[in-house]
Order: C-alpha cells, then structure tokens, then sequence
C-alpha cells in the first residue's frame, strides 16, 4: 500500500472504557486480513513518560524492547498483534512540550512566538505520522488516552482534525467509543451520554466515522438507530461492545459486529476475504475449556490494583491456555506474610510468583515466601525484585551470611549479595535511567532454563538499577544455586536457579513483557506445568523428595 492509513480511536463519558482493548482488537482484525499494522497511544499527561509513576496512579509501566517505558496499553498491542512496539508507539503531552521547549531553546523557532497552534500540534502530527513514515505498515492506529471534553487533550483532537484534512478521507477515519448505560429503575439503555460525547467531539472539528457503544446489554435495533441519528453516522457505523468473558473474546466480538468491514469500506479498501483468525479462536478455546485448575500466590505489594501486575496476569492467561489450565491467581500481600502464618498461606498454592517492585516496604515477606517455596519444594518464580528476594533468602539462610541484603534495602549491609551497578552509582535523575530494554543472555548448558527455552541465547527485557554481587557467585554456585543465564558482554548475572528444587528459577529481566497470545513465554508456560505437576503429586513423593534434596 502506497501511504499508510490512519485510523483514530477517542473516547468519551468515562475513562476505562477499553479503548485499548478496542485499538488492539481492531488491529488484529486488520492484521488478520493479512496487512501490516501497528498502534500508538498519544497519552495527555504532562510526565514525559509513566515511569515515574506509581503503579497505583497508572497501573504497570511497559517497557519496549528498545528500552521505553511506557503505558500498560502497549502491552495490549504487543499480546494481541505478536509486534514490538518502540518508543515512537507512545508519545505524551511532556514529551511534546519538552521537544518543543528544547527547539524553541536552541533558537529554531526564529523569533516567532510558540504557540499550542500551530507548534504543538504541529509536533503532535509529526509524531502522528512518524510510524507510517517508515514504510513498515498498512496501518496505524492512534489511541488518544483521556477523554474528549479534557483540557488535556484539546491540542491532540486539534491535531486529529488537521490529519483528517491533509489525509483526506479516504486515508483517515475516526473512531469514537462511548457508554450506553443500562439504567436498571427504568429498565432502559441510555443514548444521551453518547449524544453528548459525540457533541463534544463535533464542536471540535471532528465527525466520527465510527461510534462504538460500550454497554453492558446488547443494543436492540432501536437504539442503534437513535445513535445513527443523532451521531450522524451510518446504522451500520454503530458498533456494539457489550462487556466480554476476557479481554480475549473482543476480536471476535467486533468480528461478528463487522467492525473491521466497517473500517476497510470507509477506508476504500475490499474487505471481501474473511479475516484469519482461526488461531485466535483455538486459544479461545482452550482458554475456555481447561482440564485442569491451579492456585499460583503472587506475592507484591501493589496487590490491591491488579493493573500494577498487568503484564504477569496475561502472561498466566497464555501459560494456562497454552497447558489448558486455569490459573487462579492468589494475590498476597507480602506486608502480610510472617513466618508463623506463611503456612497457612500457601496451604493451597501450587506455585509461588514473587512480582516485581521498589523499596524495601514488603521485602521481609517476600524472603519467607521465597525460603517457604525453596523449603517445601513449592515451585517458584521471581521476577525481578522476586529474583533478588529469592538471592537474599539463599544468602541469610543457606550460606549464613545472616545480614545478608540488597543495598536498595539497607544501604549499610555488611553483605551486600544485590547492590548497585557501577555506572547507577553517580545518577541523579529518575527517569529513564534505570537498565531498560532488552538485552541479551546466555543460558549455560544442562541447565533447567536451558531446556526450557530450548535454546542458549535469548533476550529479555530490564528495568531495574541492582544487580546480583557476583563477588559471591561462586559461594552460591557451591551451595546449589546456580547463575543459569549471563549477559554475555558484562557478565552480569541474569537468571539464577536451584540445582535441587523441582522449579525455582528467577530472573533479573521482566519475562512477562515477551508473552503473547501466539508466543506464550516459556518460563510461564514451564512454570504452570511444573505447579500442575506439584498439585497431582503426592504428598509421600514430596516428603521423600524433599529428605533427598538436603
Ligand atoms: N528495585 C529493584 C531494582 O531496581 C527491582 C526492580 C524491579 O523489580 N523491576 O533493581
């Protein structure tokens, strides 16, 4: 296809419609139909990008391959479409402002005053347009986060109307997404807030093409004709997303609304060839139907918003579907966790997951989770920080170095078996200075990652500032726990894991930000099976296996 098309996807009423999910599903749709598609999400917040964040003000910050930290909703693009998504793929109001400041500075502006129109939203287009610049694709989708109305997201709708005109129609298309709420008193859907909505986006500038209604019951013939009639747009334009089992099943949902039909006739282009998404479908259906059920503990402290572990649950989602195995997972507070109640705890677990995180708040009951798991032969997983616990844990109480920590933890510890990499000791500034992106590892050979991946190089990627000490590698090596995956050029240890233990493996790298609905990640998928092969053990074999361990 000569130059892209752009497809535009606003929202309006509230917030957490599933305006990604929407993006993400469209896409597939479109790349089910054989053409080549990527998303953006322009985010109206002044931070340059969420990883400043905290978790419980926005959920998991994702992190690309090439080292952005970005908003969960890339994560959605990359588990639907199986693509990597960059930094370009997610540009806010801050990284904007501050690209204009900097030019304004270095005096490229001439003389002129800046202004939001037409500097800003000059520069907002530019990254509009930056994707389709490379050639790569049929098709950009653009998510603009917050809703119309917002002051913050005026200059991003300004700038969609000007793409509309140098696009044309044939090349650009907007989509809206909206509630139409139920109200159970009168028994009715509600159209007025759609109404609104749409209003709202109409005073300025821009005509959707598309409204697709969230609700929480099917919109009978009536009311998707009040919508048309007062949206201005097609019966057929009016698209219904009713709330959905999974995330999973919106693809095929908007399948049988023709949402994709929709888009490719205004877009021009034939939509006479079905979509493929007969893969889709199998993992819908082993997702659905499981043979077997277990419990996994995910142990962090962001535990009351699930989003902060975002990317770990999906990535259970595919580990299970993949074993057609439901994974419920427990969230455990590891504030909660004391060596006289951890039994009680886990009782009914069949893996452990210690979860990624910052400071020490919760670290002493990820260390009796991780020595709880190493003792009872429970599998176990830690990611991350989970990795770092897992090391503290096998340092106080396997090698008795009893003050064994991490630097992060306490700063004064006499054994400092996580401290910080070299060049983090003299950084000041927090953001976007942690070890991110992917980077590649060696798995050594006979080693149980080894098989798991099925291959000795990989990458994965990181975001973090410590690091395991190799100054005590060899101390640990000689007492069982094993540095399984280096990084080639630093040496740096990435995975480690127990010789004696069934499973327990951790990782220095966030393995969660590599699964996809059609690439599974092995660690989870290996980690599943090996909680399901703990649950149909006996007790007798585990007692034994664990007197042969020690
Ligand atoms: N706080 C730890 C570090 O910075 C772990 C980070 C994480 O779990 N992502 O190294």
């Amino acid at each position: 296809m000569a130059s892209p098309k752009y497809i535009f996807v606003t929202g309006g009423v509230t917030s957490s419609l599933g305006k990604g999910i929407i993006s993400a599903s469209l896409g597939k749709l479109i790349q089910a139909r054989g053409f080549s598609v990527t998303i953006q999400k322009f985010d109206p917040y002044i931070n340059i990008d969420p990883g400043t964040l905290n978790p419980y003000e926005h959920g998991e910050c994702y992190v690309t391959e090439d080292g952005a930290e970005t908003d969960l909703d890339l994560g959605h693009y990359e588990r639907f479409l199986n693509i990597e998504t960059s930094q370009d793929n997610n540009v806010t109001t801050g990284r904007i402002y501050n690209d204009v400041i900097t030019r304004e500075r270095r005096g490229d502006f001439l003389g002129k005053t800046v202004q939001v129109v037409p500097h800003i939203t000059d520069e907002i287009k530019n990254n509009f347009y930056k994707l389709g610049k490379t050639g790569q694709y049929d098709f950009i989708i653009t998510e603009i986060g917050g809703c119309v109305g917002d002051i913050e997201s005026l200059p991003f709708i300004e700038a969609a109307r000007q793409a509309r005109l140098e696009l044309g129609s044939n090349n650009f298309i907007s989509i809206h997404l909206t509630l139409v709420p139920y109200l159970r008193a009168s028994g009715e859907l509600k159209t007025k807030p759609t109404q609104h909505s749409v209003k709202q986006l109409l005073e300025s500038g821009i005509q959707p093409d598309i409204v697709v209604c969230r609700s929480e019951r099917h919109l009978p013939p009536d009311i998707r004709k009040k919508v048309a009639l007062f949206c201005n747009v097609p019966v057929n334009c009016v698209i219904e997303a009713m709330d959905a089992e999974t995330i999973y099943d919106v693809p095929v949902l908007m399948r049988k609304e023709k949402l994709d039909e929709r888009v490719l006739s205004k877009l021009k282009l034939s939509h006479k060839k079905e979509p493929n998404i007969e893969d889709w479908k199998e993992f819908l259906g082993r997702l659905k139907n499981p043979t077997e059920e277990v419990n996994i503990g995910l142990v962090g402290k962001y535990v009351q918003l699930q989003d902060a572990y975002k990317s770990i649950v999906e990535s259970f989602v595919h580990a299970g579907a993949e074993n057609e195995c439901t994974v419920k997972v427990k969230w455990i507070d590891s504030e909660e966790i004391f060596e006289e109640n951890v039994k009680i705890l886990f009782e009914n677990l069949h893996g452990v997951l210690i979860a990624p995180g910052f400071g020490e708040r919760g670290i002493e009951g990820k260390i009796i989770a991780a020595k709880y798991s190493r003792e009872n032969r429970l599998p176990f997983f830690g990611i991350c920080l989970g990795l770092q616990c897992a090391v503290t844990e096998f340092a106080r109480n396997v090698l008795k170095l009893k003050k064994a920590s991490s630097t992060e933890v306490d700063p004064k510890t006499i054994n400092p078996v996580i401290d910080l990499m070299e060049e983090q000791k003299n950084i000041t500034n927090m953001g976007g200075t942690m070890r991110l992106g992917a980077y590649a590892c060696q798995l050594k050979k006979g080693t149980k990652v080894q098989l798991i991946y099925g291959q000795s190089k990989i990458k994965e990627r990181h975001r973090h500032r410590y690091e395991f000490n190799n100054k005590y590698l060899e101390q640990f090596e000689a007492a069982g726990m094993i540095a399984s995956g280096i990084n080639p050029e630093t040496g740096l240890v990435e995975i480690m894991e127990l010789k004696n233990h069934p499973w327990y493996i951790g990782c220095q790298f966030h393995p969660e930000l590599r699964s996809t609905v059609s690439n599974p990640h092995p660690l989870f998928v290996k980690f599943v099976k090996a909680t399901m092969i703990f649950k149909n053990d006996s007790e007798e074999k585990r007692v034994i296996e664990k007197d042969l361990a020690v």
